[in-house]
């Protein structure tokens, strides 16, 4: 090898990154290049481009988890090649996926948790599908026995994730989503029996309303639909969207009669990635009784010997999400959830009473345990005389970094606009007085220059929408 060869190959290797000649130009965007890269360059392209993100941390819009242990971290990266299909080459990862379904139906208060049905999905989207899919299926078994036509199925629901939407919508079924009326901003038994026909297939609660996350009347409803059966006979089932509260109630709030104890809630669900404190990934549904579940949606796998079902949007899915779900059960054990989620809400309530005093602001939900999720949102008092808008003031917060959401509610209350903020695992009361800080010091910023709120408004809306 000639002596300048050398030279370079050696100049290659102890290369800086950022003196490379690979790094001297800008990599392609949208075609994939034609020749290799070392894995140092390429780390260093992909992961810089990432600091654009945002800091997940800051982002007080996600329900879902953005801080793990060390041991999470850790299982991820041994799970990575665990898919959780292969349930014959994976055996044990699927028996942990079966004890969380057991775990998670002891927690609901499942009448038979030992002999339980559900399983995990890749988030309470997929849960939702499956759960839905299931009151679809029964509700025409039944009025196929009957003899009765079969084509108008809908369901009932208050203000809902776009979950539901996409279920009505992929399954060709109804949606009777109940408006928000003036402060009533959820359901009530009331709204709901309105809607009520023979070709319900079910009513769909939710334990942490998107929009102001408040928990739905989950036992109300119940009641007022077993004096619809008493009164008419009609027997409308019910599935509940757990997402956020069905990792937060059991835990934080035991007295509230939302799950399994309420014989007309046949299904749940719930995401491992929100308060289940699991990463990206993760989500639950479980019946009440086997017979909740159809059994031609079913697939079984007799692999284990037990009745592990296969019931599925997904075919190849990773496992390590579900590990981790399995590792925080263990880690945290009932205490350790109460513990983590507890602080979470006390901060809500901090942050609630401190944003009160700010002066413009009302505050609709303020993160009181039983009522709803670690959270809060508030809207403008009068938004004619402060001269800002709640995006104004979420563009504001967003240039120290925090993203604190604006957003308009569904019908009939698009007039209002609230904002919202999420109290996590990891949400600090440190971080949440950093976060006061720089509200006072927006608004401060507003009185001073009160021109330039718009201004900043009219540029962020397309993004903050
Ligand atoms: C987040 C959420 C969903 C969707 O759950 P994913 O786990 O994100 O798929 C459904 N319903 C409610 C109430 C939610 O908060």
């Amino acid at each position: 090898m000639a002596l300048h060869e050398k030279d370079m190959i050696r100049e290659n290797l102890l290369d800086d990154v950022y003196a490379s000649a690979s790094l001297a130009h800008s990599l392609p965007k949208y075609r994939i290049p034609d020749t290799e890269q070392d894995p140092r360059h390429a780390y260093s392209v992909v992961h810089d481009e990432l600091m654009l993100d945002g800091n997940s941390r800051q982002n007080l819009a996600t329900f879902c988890q953005t801080w793990s242990e060390p041991e999470v971290h850790s299982l991820m990266d041994e799970c990575m090649d665990k898919n959780m299909i292969d349930k014959d080459e994976y055996p044990q990862t699927a028996e942990i996926e079966s004890r969380c379904v057991h775990m998670l139906a002891e927690l609901w208060n499942s009448p038979e948790a030992a002999n339980t049905i559900g399983c995990s999905t890749t988030g309470s989207s997929e849960a939702a599908m499956l759960a839905g899919l299931a009151m679809k299926w029964k509700w025409r078994a039944k009025r196929k026995a009957e003899a009765k036509s079969i084509d108008k199925p809908n369901m009932i629901c208050g203000p809902v994730q776009i979950c539901w939407h996409k279920f009505a919508r992929y399954w060709d079924i109804e949606l009777r989503e109940i408006p928000m009326e003036r402060d009533r901003l959820i359901m009530s038994p009331e709204e709901v029996l309105k809607r009520c026909d023979e070709n319900t297939i079910g009513v769909v609660p939710t334990l942490g309303v998107t929009f102001t996350c408040q928990y739905e009347p989950v036992k109300a409803v119940a009641d007022a639909l077993d004096k619809l059966q008493a009164d008419t006979g009609l027997d409308v089932p019910m599935h509940v969207d757990g997402a956020s509260g069905g990792f937060l109630a059991p835990f934080c709030s035991p007295d509230l009669v939302w799950d399994f104890r309420i014989p007309r809630v046949k299904s749940i669900n719930s995401s491992g990635h929100k308060f289940g404190l699991s990463p990206l990934g993760v989500g639950w549904v479980v019946w009440r009784e086997k017979e909740d579940l159809p059994e031609d949606l079913v697939f079984h796998v007799n692999y284990l010997g037990g009745d592990m079902i296969d019931f599925a949007l997904n075919f190849s899915r990773p496992g390590g999400s579900i590990v981790a779900q399995y590792y925080n059960f263990l880690r945290l054990g009932k205490d350790g959830y109460r513990k983590i989620h507890t602080a979470c809400y006390e901060t809500a309530e901090f942050l609630a009473n401190e944003i009160e005093k700010l002066g413009p602001f009302e505050i609709i939900y303020n993160g009181q345990m039983d009522a709803g999720i670690p959270a809060l949102c508030w809207k403008l008092k009068d938004q004619e005389a402060e001269g800002y808008t709640l995006y104004d003031f979420a563009n504001a917060l967003r240039s120290r970094g925090w993203q604190v959401p604006a957003y308009s509610m569904p019908a009939n209350r698009q007039d209002l606009v609230i904002q919202r903020i999420l109290v996590r695992h990891g949400v600090s009361r440190d971080l949440a007085v950093l976060l006061l800080k720089d509200m006072k010091r927006s608004l401060d910023f507003f009185e001073k220059h009160p021109d330039h709120a718009s201004l900043a408004a009219e540029e962020a809306s397309g993004f903050m929408h």
